[in-house]
């Protein structure tokens, strides 16, 4: 009987221990607390008001404004056209790491219905269209002003120095301007101060507020070609005086699928070719003289990568060749590389990750076929990027990134913020962690 009391009171002071193992230093709480609310703010003014690539004029403005009221050692604009970067030194020297958040919108009109839905319209491509912040960053943004915010009111506490990347265009470039990571590494980002480690996050419709973590190629490499298909212009009634090449382009479709299929390691080796655009002819009766075919290829490893590029190549060219046409392979500019989690950046901000918010709040996140700029900064030196999921409590069928449904639901943000300080303090403050937060590991 007497035993059975001790158990039932162990196990309401149980939980109470664990909630004390995560976390920070109380003067972190305190300030997350604090900005918690304008996070929110901040996500709800920019989403209101989005921003095309390299358009994000007034969002740098806002971004460049908070840096400075915080006094940051040095605030750069006009970073690859509308980039943003703080420094942030610490009270002491040390390492340098670098965080990231993406600033741009896309051309999407919305279709949620709340009170800070974004109006606005714009012409892009020569076409009007709505602007959404569709792929969630403005919460990005709003997560890494907050950040600044509590790290720059503890700098003293920081031993080593941060730089706040603000991007734009991370969606690309409009056509015929370069932009995003790549450009912000060819103006010299990490010239002058190369960090130890680069840190992203993305938002997604996964479990809301649940962090998904993960090492090696987590995001595709993504190829955009194009494959321009020649034959000879004829009278659709005698084909036989011409040469197809909408047959044959129809051939080539089919058998760029067979690439992935048939040819490549499905096991091993995950690989999309997909057609996203095919245009030639003017009406029923001609057999026109070319015709235009646009894809992706989205792959996981650079020898996969290579090889497909080849594969795709050979097939469009000896298919048409069989018919007497010709088939002319280029591959756009601007491609995204894979976005390779470095193992150690990715294992140790994994751990920290868990410190802050406990480990039943994170989870190991699946590549995915999509692309992501961040990669090329992930190329230069170790880094680590990880999805926060901003679903509704109980909902499981939200629309994904890019949807004119896309929703954030913003109390899942504040662990985006915690997960952000808890890759940075690792780095340049560990004592910012709860004090027991050690003895929490082991456990889990
Ligand atoms: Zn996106
Ligand atoms: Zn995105």
């Amino acid at each position: 009987m007497r035993r059975l009391m001790i158990a039932a009171a162990f196990a309401v002071l149980a939980p109470a221990a664990f909630a004390q193992e995560r976390g920070f230093s109380p003067a972190i709480e305190s300030a997350i607390e604090e900005v918690n609310p304008r996070l929110i703010a901040w996500r709800r003014d920019i989403h209101q008001n989005p921003e095309l690539g390299n358009r994000e004029t007034r969002t740098a403005a806002l971004v460049a404004r908070h840096l400075r009221a915080l006094r940051f050692d040095e605030v750069r604009t006009g970073v690859a056209h509308t980039g943003v970067v703080g420094i942030l030194r610490g009270g002491q020297p040390g390492p340098v790491i670098a965080l990231r958040a993406d600033m741009d919108a896309l051309p999407v009109t919305e279709e949620v219905d709340v009170p800070f839905r974004s109006q606005v319209r714009t012409t892009y491509n020569g076409e009007e269209v709505g602007v959404m912040h569709a792929c969630g960053h403005d919460a990005h943004v709003a997560i890494l002003m907050a950040a600044a915010e509590v790290l720059a009111r503890r700098r003293e506490e920081i031993v080593g120095t941060i730089m706040f990347i603000f991007q734009p265009a991370e969606e690309g470039a409009p056509q015929g301007e370069e932009g995003g990571a790549e450009l912000m590494l060819k103006e010299g980002l990490f010239r002058d101060m190369r960090p130890e480690a680069v840190f992203g996050l993305h938002v997604g419709n996964q479990e809301g507020g649940r962090i998904y973590v993960g090492a090696g190629g987590m995001m595709a490499s993504s190829d955009a070609w194009r494959i321009v298909v020649r034959g000879r212009q004829t009278h659709a009634s005698r084909p036989h005086e011409g040469i197809d090449p909408i047959t044959i382009a129809a051939q080539i479709t089919q058998a760029l699928q067979l690439i992935p299929s048939r040819q490549i390691n499905a096991v091993d080796t995950p690989v999309i070719v997909s057609v996203g655009r095919i245009r030639g002819g003017v009406r029923s009766n001609i057999i026109p003289d070319s015709i235009e075919l646009w894809g992706t290829l989205r792959t996981l490893n650079n020898d996969a990568r290579e090889d497909a590029m080849a594969r795709i190549r050979r097939t469009a060219e000896e298919i048409a060749q069989a018919s007497g046409a010709t088939a002319e392979v280029s591959w756009d500019p601007g491609n995204y590389p894979i976005m390779v989690n470095d193992a150690g950046a990715s294992e140790r901000g994994a751990d920290a990750i868990r410190r802050a918010l406990g480990a039943d709040l994170v989870s190991p996140g699946r590549p995915v076929m999509g692309a992501e700029d961040f990669a090329f900064f992930a190329n230069e030196t170790p880094g680590f990027y990880f999805r926060l999921g901003v679903n509704a409590p109980g909902v499981t069928d939200a629309a994904s990134n890019h949807s004119p449904r896309f929703y954030i639901h913003e109390p899942a943000l504040e662990n985006g913020l915690r997960a952000m300080l808890a890759v940075a303090l690792d780095r340049v403050a560990p004592n910012a962690f709860a004090a027991t937060a050690g003895a929490g590991q082991s456990g889990e």
